[in-house]
């Protein structure tokens, strides 16, 4: 039968990659032959099929499942037609027909009580919703055994990875189609966090190349879950038999795992979903529902007292400005107040909040999904109403539930409805943060009438403690709970959850226009940035972000999900410190102007920031940007050497005019670049790691500084007089690179007998952040700068930098001309920046930022035993990178995986990017706020996406 099968493919589907049969000379696919022993054996050979076992590949990803599902669409489509007698009432254990009675046989020999009956329950559920419908299922040969050990995987470096095979159809049988495609989700789904949205991805694929039927999509969850049973129950039996076979036994651990998951999914959700993934109406009634609704538009009844059509509507979403910094959404009296007021102040007499909106306000962990995700889509609308407003049935229907979800953050008091009308599938309407009142009145089983009073609006803490309003929300479908259902979905099941909750708007009936979501849609935001922005500028990762909101170490998209900032050291003290913001608007909302007038607050901070440095580094000049620091700095260099010749190191970056860019290797021999300048040397990076000289060379700190000295006489033999030796304290866009010990003072000490001026550029690793000192130079013994230039973190995020020197080269620079900066150093960006010093003192950040860094350097060292990937791993406090080496001889760099490993990163919430000359760096700069438990989850992160083949697949062992 196997081989007939085989050959009935290779005619109709030539393209399938399954194994093809080769003939002996005798013209026979299948030989007798006999074995050492003399013992007679049938043999015949198959092609080989290149790949890795979907069990071993990393990671599932969402397109690989789906091809999975492709494949056996295409698989079954092909098969249809094929008969033979073998296939019918194969007596095997794996046999579809037989799962009820394997299970039977064996359950006792699962010792567990509680796994006993998880098993009787998806028994149970199989007896009830599937056997019913398998009768009316079409009906084929099937391979029946696409288990994850059986499907080959290809193409390890490619974006979509493609299954590249099917191996062993000695399971095949005659029986219903769909149990092809449940055997493959009952394996794709083991080791999933998310198994449905594993499953869900099977099918789609499926569907795509073979179209299910809607029945077939009924009991596809339930036959998929007991074969799952079928296989603990074999494993629980051979355990007993054959204890010392792992392969029959290799799933067992993960089937449990996936059982345990799946045991808490209700079954019409799993079905809903797996419709979504085939682009059904998730839940079946909903459309029906929701052109009754509008049908009969004029038969429904008001919900509150008054017109909705003059309501305001409340931006809730993510990005909302009404929450100022995230905290604030723990204080009820204050949301309550800043809602009301808005209402009071457009003589609004209710507010809405809108359906389908992603929300950051949901906060306690009642909203976090086993998947681990936050749920943040609201399934319903808000009327915003003051306590004791009166609520009305808005159809006839009898009363589902009348119940109180106490806890903080649920519903509180709460009525369900359920309604019935004719020619409608029933439904049922959700009244949550009710007065405690309401429920003294109402019954489960209660009739009620269309226009009958069913509660009033609660008051906070009783309605769950929330601002005063009334959660209305469509369900369709209980799932089997009662007195409360989910108010919320989780982003990535939006869909299924939008269709078991259809707009309530279909019944409080407010034009459409007012109560759609107003923000742009992604796709459409990058469209207008391609059209309106200049096209030099790129965009982070493939799939691009759209951040809204950003609060301490997290960033926040539109969707309401977190994202862990690893990367954004601007937000020093942390995105939306509370302080810093405050400090900036109190200081706007009083005078904005320049230096030219005298202000306490541009004095205050002047002496603050100079204080921090070492004497004679005292007088400051404020500019705004990192750029206009630089070049700053190199005038002053000038005035004061009355030179040109400049030495940078090379793979720096200094700024963006075009002065800066002369002295930037990172630009002028980037692309577009021109190369070096007549007036400007570069020296080598001094990278101990696979530079010039290596961390074995004790004086190599010495020696790469010894070019410096080099470069200064090149450009005087040139006839550029040496102006300014350029340098980051620890090299960013180089690397993140640590300079050697020494190479500093001997640098500076070049640069001076050279007769040039040293600057500092600390714009990147200032302020704290290298933790063991507060500024970068600070941990090279014996360097002191002549001017240190700072910026990005200084204001937070507010356009704020700085040069500081000696008052020396700052009376030479004042040859008559002035320096005026229009913005720089205003009294706003002075109080940000002495805001961002008192949180960067009162919160120890720099300590913190010692701690810290160290506990995240010292899990990322400890990955280097286990992945041969990580080269090297580098840098001080939270100012720290990892180099990806396919080989640690040759070092010959990884800068593909290293985008890879940042866009897996992501994939995992976790913001990271790369850097380096050769691009095979992964750097982490964090806000300092970031924590010991933000530490560890980005290195067991990292340790997974390392793992994962992509990465693994160039390695030279
Ligand atoms: N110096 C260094 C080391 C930098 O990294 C940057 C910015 N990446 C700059 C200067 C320029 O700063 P800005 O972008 O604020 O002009």
């Amino acid at each position: 039968m196997q081989d007939r099968a085989l050959v009935w493919l290779q005619e109709r589907a030539p393209q399938l990659a399954v194994p093809r049969l080769v003939a002996a000379k005798s013209a026979e696919t299948m030989v007798r032959a006999a074995d050492e022993a003399g013992a007679p054996l049938r043999v015949r050979l198959l092609t080989w099929l290149p790949g890795t076992l979907l069990a071993d590949a990393r990671p599932h990803a969402p397109e690989l499942l789906r091809d999975l599902g492709r494949f056996l669409g295409r698989l079954d489509a092909a098969l249809l037609g094929f008969t033979h007698a073998a296939s019918v009432e194969r007596d095997l254990d794996w046999n579809p027909s037989r799962s009820l009675a394997v299970i039977a046989r064996h359950r006792d020999a699962i010792r567990d009580p509680g796994r006993r009956a998880i098993v009787d329950g998806f028994v149970r559920r199989y007896e009830e919703s599937a056997a019913p419908l398998l009768p009316k299922l079409r009906r084929s040969v099937i391979h029946n055994d696409a288990n994850d050990h059986n499907v080959l995987v290809g193409d390890p470096d490619a974006e979509a990875r493609r299954v590249s095979g099917l191996l062993d159809f000695g399971d095949m049988l005659e029986t219903q189609t769909v149990s092809e495609l449940a055997v493959a989700i009952a394996y794709a789904m083991l080791g999933k966090r998310d198994p449905l949205a594993a499953a869900s991805r099977v099918v789609a694929g499926y569907h795509e190349a073979f179209p299910l039927t809607e029945p077939e999509l009924d009991v596809l969850f339930h036959v998929a879950c007991v074969r799952l049973c079928c296989s603990v129950s074999l494993s629980a039996h051979r355990r007993t038999t054959e204890p010392d076979n792992a392969y029959l036994t290799v799933s067992e651990a993960p089937a449990w795992e996936a059982l345990e998951r799946l045991s808490a999914v209700p079954p019409h959700l799993a079905a809903y979903t797996l419709r979504a993934a085939c682009s059904l109406p998730p839940c079946p009634e909903s459309p029906a529902v929701a052109s009754w609704l509008r049908a009969h538009r004029d038969e429904i009844g008001r919900v509150v007292e008054p017109d909705l059509d003059g309501a305001l509507v409340l931006d809730l979403s993510a990005g909302s400005p009404l929450f100022e910094a995230l905290s604030a959404l723990e204080e009820t009296a204050r949301t309550t107040e800043r809602l009301f007021g808005l209402m009071k102040e457009t003589r609004a007499q209710a507010g809405i909040g809108r359906y389908d909106e992603a929300r950051l306000v949901y906060t306690t962990g009642a909203f976090d999904t086993p998947e681990g995700e936050r749920r943040t889509v609201h399934l319903a609308i808000d009327v915003f109403l003051p306590p004791g407003a009166p609520l009305f049935a808005p159809l006839d229907g009898i009363v589902h539930a009348a119940k109180d979800n106490a806890a903080r953050l649920d519903y509180g008091p709460t009525v369900i409805l359920r309604h019935e009308p004719r020619g409608c599938p029933p439904f049922f309407t959700l009244y949550g943060h009710l007065s405690r009142e309401s429920l003294e009145r109402l019954r489960a089983g209660d009739g009620v009438s269309k226009g009958d009073e069913i509660g009033r609006i609660g008051a906070p803490p009783e309605n769950g403690d929330w601002p005063p309003h009334v959660h209305f929300q469509i369900v369709l479908d209980m799932l089997g709970r009662d007195g409360e259902f989910p108010g919320v979905a989780a982003f990535s099941q939006r869909e299924v959850w939008l269709s078991l909750s259809p707009d309530a708007n279909l019944i409080l009936k407010m034009p459409e226009e007012r109560v759609r979501a107003a923000a742009r849609p992604k796709p459409a935001i990058l469209e207008a940035r391609r059209r309106s922005l200049g096209p030099s500028l790129s965009v982070s990762y493939r799939r691009p972000l759209e951040i809204v909101r950003g609060f301490a170490q997290h960033l926040y998209d539109e969707t309401g999900r977190a994202y862990l900032d690893g990367v954004n050291n601007v937000a020093h003290v942390g995105h939306g410190h509370p302080r810093v913001v405050a400090a900036g608007r109190r200081q706007m909302a009083v005078l904005n102007t320049n230096t030219r007038y005298l202000h306490e607050t541009i004095v205050a901070y002047a002496e603050r920031l100079t204080a921090l440095l070492p004497e004679p580094l005292h007088v400051v000049t404020f500019v705004c940007s990192g750029s206009e620091a630089n070049e700053l700095a190199l005038r002053m260099a000038r005035a004061r050497t009355c030179g040109t010749g400049i030495v940078v190191v090379d793979g720096a970056y200094h700024g963006n005019t075009q002065g800066l860019v002369d002295v930037s290797p990172y630009k002028f021999d980037g692309p577009g670049g021109r190369g070096a300048p007549p007036h400007v040397r570069k020296v080598p990076m001094p990278d101990d790691y696979r530079g010039l000289h290596r961390r074995e060379v004790p004086d190599r700190g010495e020696r790469f500084a010894a070019y410096v000295g080099e470069a200064f006489r090149d450009l005087a033999e040139h006839g550029h007089a040496p102006a300014a030796f350029l340098c980051e304290s620890l090299l960013s866009c180089g690397g993140q690179i640590e300079l050697p010990p020494g190479y500093l003072a001997a640098a500076h000490r070049h640069a001076r007998a050279a007769g040039a001026v040293t600057i500092a550029d600390e714009v990147q690793v200032g302020f704290g952040r290298v933790g063991s000192s507060f500024w970068g130079f600070e941990t090279q013994e014996g360097a002191l700068p002549d001017i240190v230039t700072m910026g990005k973190p200084m204001g937070n995020g507010h356009p704020l930098a700085a040069v500081v020197t000696t008052p020396e080269i700052a009376g030479a620079f004042a040859n008559g001309m002035e320096y005026f900066n229009t913005f720089g150093g205003n009294p706003v960006s002075c109080a940000i920046g002495l805001a961002v010093l008192d949180v960067i003192e009162e919160e120890r950040l720099q300590e913190r930022a010692e701690r810290v860094g160290g506990r995240l350097k010292a899990g990322l060292s400890g990955l280097q035993d286990r992945h041969a990937i990580l080269g090297d791993v580098r840098g001080r406090g939270l100012f720290l990178g990892i180099e990806l080496v396919r080989s640690r001889e040759t070092l010959e760099p990884a800068a593909e995986e290293a985008a890879y490993v940042v866009e897996r990163m992501k994939d995992l919430g976790i913001l990271l990017s790369t850097d380096g000359p050769l691009h095979d760096v992964i750097k982490m700069k964090p806000p300092l706020a970031f924590s010991e438990a933000d530490a560890d989850r980005l290195v067991s992160a990292l340790d997974d996406v390392l793992g994962e083949d992509f990465v693994m697949h160039r390695l030279v062992s």
